[in-house]
Order: structure tokens, then C-alpha cells, then sequence
């Protein structure tokens, strides 16, 4: 019998671990996957024995498919009682009604109890070779300190803080302080002007903002306090900056200003969880439109943490144990789905990467792999293309041998980037996900893994819908184009979890951004070509919205910069 990867059973004993080995039976002479094994929600899914045939019945099933992941997979202070009450012609998402739970409880208390010691987050900072550990039992305590603090300054359940800071600790820390007692984050770039920071504190009403006193990136000191004070000016509604101290610098303080450290210290290590309704905002995350200023997207909690845990765990095949390195910054969405929530949702080590790909030379990735012993290493094409060019030396000189996938994300990635990816880093040997999804979608819609461990992966295609995702292609008459090796609008035919409720302050642009353009589908503003073996490859937007390098940005932001 021939088991996946093409060996004999006996030469892959010592290639496979028994984990693998379970994951497999024997059905009519040939090795499947032991789906149960895989996913063990699957156990209860009539007639599913393949991943195939668990796609197919979380797409035909989709209220029980999703029930029975939430049940499982979230901790809640109280059951839902509805799984969806959905309607997307209407703009009307809303999963698990009824049921109440505390996402900071979920990335947090609950791993405390079983593995206090586990480090959750592992903060590569600027400087090589200066990494910081933090264990699930230390981030609790510092979320804890900071939940307390933002109550003792008048935080509210429903307020919302802006959140102007680098990937660090303390800024994961501040995510999961307003998940615990209840109000929405608004994570801002901490590479945006003082004006685009102005308008997205408006636009959110923040009393609150959390920076750093200075970033350090490449070497270089960002003068981060000084951008919010600009930023502060115009913006009424503040009324309190913490100022987290991330260099040894001082900078100058307002009445407005209090040391973070200095003022999280004063409060006790144990923080009370707010009561949370699934449907309640967890967080805004501004991004670019077509139009008009920046969309406050507005994710909530249970599905959008559902939907980000399971695909940090079947997309990169993440198991317990693993590091987890997405080098995004925790202010795109990919920051906050598989830096924070996804990976600390399923108890993970995961990576807080402060760097750049080129600090102090091209080698920074692969020695950082290397030396945190990276498991899976999630980034965007063009810093893949970027290092491509400075030769295969830089990737070499590191051991990468604890590399199990490599992620792609935001933006197509080209044919030779992919290979190089493929070949170079990951030695031909690791599986290359390229990711398709959007702030949006709250994760990965779109990806060649998980499918059958041998199944085919085309170099520099997204491929497979994830779990619950029915992707459809509309012709320009708003007419659904079922064949295939043809290229389309890309709709989603059905509600999930992750996707985002609504605009923050504009449920009526989402309405005719989202669902309005083809009605009772959700319309991605990206078009795809689907391949004759039925795979997906985004073409690009629709819209006249431009990525560059994974980012967004709108005409009228150009326009603006003009102006
Ligand atoms: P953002 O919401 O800022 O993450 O940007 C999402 C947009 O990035 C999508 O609508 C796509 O246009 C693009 N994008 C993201 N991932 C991919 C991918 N794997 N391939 C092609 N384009 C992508």
C-alpha cells in the first residue's frame, strides 16, 4: 500500500511522525485521511471520511458545521441558541445569538489553567537577537493591569481605544485589555500620518490612545508620541494618551499624558472579563475605499475568533507546540488575525516581528527562523521578491529545518517569487500557501491548504475555498458563470463567521459596497479567474482601489496626498 508522499509504509516511519500516521487509514487498499483525526467536529458529520467531503459539508451544512466548531472550540460563559440569523441582501450577519463569552478569557485564561508557562508571544524586537518572551501567564497579568487601568480612566463596555503602537507586547496586551472589559480597539498603523491618524480617532470618538514614547525600525527611531500629539489637536474627543516607554528617551508630556508602565503597575494583576454577546464590536480596523474616506470595517466577537482560530489551524497545519511567525504588523487585519487572535486563540507561541525583511541585511527572516525555530512563517510577496533578489546565499546561511508551511499574503505573488519561496526557503520540501482574504473577511477565505496532504498545490494560486466559503464568479450582468477556465467578479454566495458585521457609523456604504452590487452575495471588489481544474487566482481589484505591497490604498487618498 502507498502512502501519501509516494513511500512504503516502512520507509515512512521515520519520515512521518505518529501524529501524521494516526491522521491516515486504510480504506479499499488505500491510505485516506483518518478525518476524525484531522478534525474531530468531523466525528458527528454524517458521511464525511475524506477533508474533501468535510469541505463539502461545511458548505451544504453550514449551520451545523459552523455550531458544532464554536461549540467546541470557543469557551462560553453562556451557550447560543441561534447559529446564524443571516441575510446578506440586507447587510444582515449575525452568528451566535444568544451565547455569551469573553474573547481575552479565550486567548488567555483558558491556557493559563492548562499551561501557564507556555510562551505565548516572542517579541523579535528591532535589534537582532534581543528577543523577549512572554508566557500565557505574564500576558495575562499584564492584560489584567491594563483592563483595570483603562476602568480607573473611565473606559467604558461599547467606548472604543485607539491603539498607535509597533508590534510589542504591550500592544497586544492593549487588544486584549479592551477585549476584557469590553470595549473595541481601533488599531492604527503606527506608520500613518498624524492626519490619518486624526481622522480615524474621530471617526471612532476614542477618549483613549495607547502609543509608544518611540518606535525603532530598521535601525532608525520613530518619533511615534510626537505624530499622536499632532494627531491629538484636532481630535475633541481625546482625553487621555497612555505613553508606553519602548526606548530610553524622554519625550515631552501633556496634562493629556500618563506613563503606561508607571500606571499599569498601580493596578492589581486579577481583571473581572465583561459579559460579551457574540455580536458585540471587538474591534474597528480602518482600510481603504474606493471613495470618500477611510471604512472603520467592524468585526465582533465569537465568529470573527472562531473563524480566525480555525484557519490559523488548518491553513498552516499548526499543532500544538508550534512557534508561529506571521511577520505582519499588528495594524493590518493580518496582524490582528494570525499574530493575535488566531494563534492566541488556539494557545500558540506566536511571533511579534518589529523588524524589517532587510535589518541589518536580507538574512533577517531566515536567521530569526532559525533562532526562534520558526514553524511556520507567514509574509507578503513583496518582501519575497525583494530578498529574491539579493540571491540565495541569505536563505542558506540559516537552518530552517523546523519550517513546516510558508504563508503568502496580500497581494498576488508572482510565478518566480513563489518558486523561489518554494525551492529556496523552504527547500522544496514545505507545502507554499498562497492566502487570499481581506480585512473584510476576518480570514483566510481562499488557499490551497487544508485540502488531502497530497493534494496539488499550483505555484502563485489562492486554489481552495476554506471551510464554509462558497466562492462564485459573476459576469458583468450580475449573472453567476458556472463553468470554468473563466474569470469573474468574485462573490461569496453564503455567510461565515470572520466576515465583518458592518461600516463603523455607515451601515448603508457597507450595504452598497458589499451586497448591493450583486444581491444576496458578498462581493469581495476583486476578480478572479477559475482554472479548468476549478481553482481560484485573484486577478486583482475591481475597483479603483491600488495595493502596493499589500496595502491598500484608495484614489481619494491619492488625491488627497495631491491636494
Ligand atoms: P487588505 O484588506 O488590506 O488586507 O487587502 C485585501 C486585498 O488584498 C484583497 O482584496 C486583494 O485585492 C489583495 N490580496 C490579498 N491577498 C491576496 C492574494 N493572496 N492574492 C492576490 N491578492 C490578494
Amino acid at each position: 500500500m502507498r502512502l501519501p508522499g509516494g513511500c512504503s509504509p516502512k520507509c515512512v516511519i521515520t519520515i512521518f511522525s505518529r501524529r501524521v500516521l494516526r491522521s491516515y487509514v486504510p480504506v479499499q487498499g488505500r491510505w485516506r485521511c483518518n478525518v476524525a483525526a484531522f478534525m474531530p467536529e468531523a466525528a458527528g458529520f454524517d458521511g464525511v471520511s475524506t477533508r474533501t467531503a468535510l469541505q463539502d459539508y461545511s458548505v451544504s451544512n453550514s449551520e451545523s458545521f459552523w455550531a458544532a466548531v464554536a461549540r467546541q472550540r470557543l469557551s462560553w460563559i453562556k451557550p447560543f441558541t441561534t447559529v446564524q440569523d443571516c441575510d446578506l441582501s440586507q447587510g444582515r450577519i449575525k452568528w451566535f445569538e444568544g451565547g455569551k463569552l469573553n474573547v481575552s478569557v479565550n486567548c488567555l485564561d483558558r491556557h493559563v489553567h492548562t499551561c501557564p508557562e507556555r510562551v505565548a508571544l516572542i517579541w523579535e524586537r528591532d535589534e537582532p537577537g534581543s528577543e523577549v518572551k512572554i508566557t500565557y501567564s505574564h500576558l495575562l497579568e499584564m492584560t489584567c493591569r491594563l483592563g483595570n487601568m483603562l476602568r480607573r480612566y473611565g473606559v467604558q463596555k461599547g467606548d472604543c481605544v485607539t491603539i498607535y503602537m509597533p508590534p510589542c507586547p504591550l500592544a497586544v496586551a492593549s487588544m486584549l485589555a479592551c477585549a476584557r472589559i469590553g470595549a473595541a480597539h481601533n488599531v492604527v498603523f503606527a506608520g500613518f500620518s498624524a492626519e490619518a491618524l486624526a481622522e480615524r480617532i474621530r471617526d471612532a470618538k476614542s477618549s483613549t490612545v495607547i502609543t509608544v514614547n518611540q518606535g525603532v525600525r530598521g535601525g532608525k527611531i520613530i518619533k511615534l508620541k510626537k505624530t499622536v500629539d499632532k494627531a491629538v489637536e484636532n481630535c475633541p474627543s481625546v482625553q487621555q494618551v497612555f505613553v508606553a516607554a519602548r526606548t530610553d528617551n524622554p519625550v515631552t508630556m501633556t496634562p493629556k499624558d500618563f506613563a503606561l508602565e508607571e500606571e499599569m503597575m498601580k493596578e492589581d494583576v486579577v481583571c473581572e472579563p465583561a459579559v460579551m454577546d457574540s455580536e458585540d464590536v471587538l474591534f474597528l480596523l480602518y482600510t481603504s475605499g474606493s471613495t470618500g474616506k477611510p471604512k472603520g470595517l467592524v468585526h465582533t466577537q465569537a465568529g470573527y475568533l472562531l473563524y480566525a482560530a480555525l484557519t490559523h489551524r488548518y491553513v498552516f497545519n499548526y499543532h500544538d507546540g508550534d512557534v508561529f511567525g506571521c511577520v505582519a504588523d499588528i495594524g493590518w487585519i493580518t496582524g490582528h488575525s494570525y499574530s493575535v487572535y488566531g494563534p492566541l486563540a488556539n494557545g500558540a507561541t506566536t511571533v511579534l516581528f518589529e523588524s524589517t525583511p532587510i535589518y541589518p541585511n536580507p538574512g533577517r527572516y531566515w536567521e530569526v527562523v532559525q533562532r526562534l525555530k520558526i514553524n511556520q512563517f507567514y509574509g507578503a510577496p513583496t518582501a519575497i521578491r525583494l530578498l529574491l533578489k539579493y540571491g540565495d546565499e541569505w536563505v542558506q546561511k540559516y537552518d530552517r529545518s523546523t519550517l513546516k508551511t510558508l504563508g503568502s499574503v496580500g497581494e498576488p505573488i508572482n510565478t518566480e517569487a513563489w518558486e523561489w519561496y518554494h525551492r529556496v526557503v523552504g527547500d522544496r520540501r514545505i507545502p507554499v500557501v498562497d492566502t487570499w482574504w481581506q480585512t473584510e473577511t476576518g480570514g483566510i477565505c481562499i488557499t490551497p491548504r487544508p485540502s488531502e496532504p497530497d493534494a496539488e498545490i499550483v505555484p502563485g494560486m489562492a486554489m481552495r475555498p476554506f471551510f464554509g466559503i462558497k466562492p462564485v464568479l459573476m459576469d458583468s450582468e450580475g449573472k453567476v458563470l458556472t463553468s470554468n477556465n473563466t474569470s469573474g467578479a468574485l462573490c461569496i454566495a453564503q455567510p461565515w463567521p470572520g466576515m465583518a458585521r458592518t461600516i463603523h457609523n455607515n451601515h448603508q456604504r457597507f450595504i452598497e459596497t458589499y451586497c448591493q452590487p450583486h444581491p444576496g452575495y458578498f462581493f469581495t471588489g476583486d476578480g478572479a479567474y477559475r482554472s479548468k481544474e476549478g481553482y481560484y487566482q485573484i486577478t486583482g481589484r475591481l475597483d479603483d482601489v491600488i495595493n502596493v505591497s499589500g496595502h491598500r490604498i484608495g484614489t481619494a487618498e491619492i488625491e488627497d496626498v495631491v491636494v
